[in-house]
């Protein structure tokens, strides 16, 4: 029987967890930093919370007699990308990383590309009215920017306001819709969007709705790519990976 940890808080981990829910060859956790409030049901063994660092992470592996290690974090989650490298070499844990191909503009697309929240803070122009599609934990950088209005979403309900200046906040859990996007940038009179390259099929929608719109999108292009070692796109792929080491 081979014991799986998967590193998740994406939807690619969550469909992994459960294409290996009651595989008869191996043992899976699934675990989650904590972010959400609300995490969706998966139908395997779930732990919640930080490691400890790298250090923390062999100590779990080694205690918890983990075989492999699948990081499926998001691709702006790099510190724990960092930490799973560095566990897995440190205790010898074969480790996969599962990383969903970037965004690429088609035709009509208008895309600013920067490295950051604060080169996406700088370039929005004077009176815009930016949706930032980022998380709640990325807007600091936009604080400073009280001569724009901001629409923000969350998957949870803010407790107190997440910018000091003009903005409203939406709550909403992916997939979205192109439909519901394009009536979300219409009602608010949106200017411009802002976006990281995550990828992916489930928050997607927005891009097509700002090109419908014609809406200039100022993207955050990703981190340099976790340390050396095997990257698949997809979960079939991981699946084939973890086949060689499932009796
Ligand atoms: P991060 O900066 O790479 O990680 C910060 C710390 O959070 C890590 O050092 C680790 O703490 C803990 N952590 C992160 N992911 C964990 C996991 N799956 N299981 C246990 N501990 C975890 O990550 P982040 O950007 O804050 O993202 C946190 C989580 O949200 C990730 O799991 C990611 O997949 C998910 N997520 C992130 C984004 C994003 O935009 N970054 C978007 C959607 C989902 P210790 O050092 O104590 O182990």
């Amino acid at each position: 029987m081979a014991r799986v940890l998967v590193l998740g808080g994406t939807a690619e981990a969550a469909t992994l967890a459960k294409a290996l829910a009651g595989h008869k060859g191996c043992e899976v956790v699934l675990s989650l930093a904590g972010r959400t409030a609300d995490p969706q049901p998966v139908p395997v063994e779930t732990r919640i919370g930080g490691f400890g660092g790298a250090d923390g992470l062999g100590s779990y592996l080694a205690a918890e007699r983990i075989d492999a290690l699948v990081d499926a974090t998001h691709p702006f989650a790099r510190q724990i990308s960092e930490h799973a490298a560095q566990a897995c070499t440190n205790t010898g844990t074969p480790r996969l990383v599962l990383l969903r191909p970037p965004w690429e503009p088609v035709a009509r697309d208008d895309w600013h590309h920067v490295a950051s929240e604060n080169g996406a803070a700088e370039c929005l122009p004077a009176s815009a009215r930016a949706f930032l599609a980022l998380g709640r934990q990325r807007l600091a950088p936009f604080a400073t920017r009280a001569d724009v209005w901001f629409l923000v979403r969350t998957v949870d309900p803010p407790d107190e306001p997440l910018l000091p200046g003009p903005h409203l906040t939406v709550t909403g859990r992916g997939p979205f819709e192109v439909d519901g996007e394009r009536k979300l940038l219409e009602t608010h009179r949106v200017s411009h969007l802002v976006a990281r390259n995550s990828g992916g099929d489930g928050s997607y929608a927005k891009l097509e709705a700002a090109r419908a719109l014609a809406l200039p999108v100022i993207m955050i292009d990703r981190p340099p790519p976790p340390a050396a070692g095997p990257v698949v796109p997809d979960v079939p792929s991981v699946l084939e990976w973890l086949g060689a080491l499932m009796p």
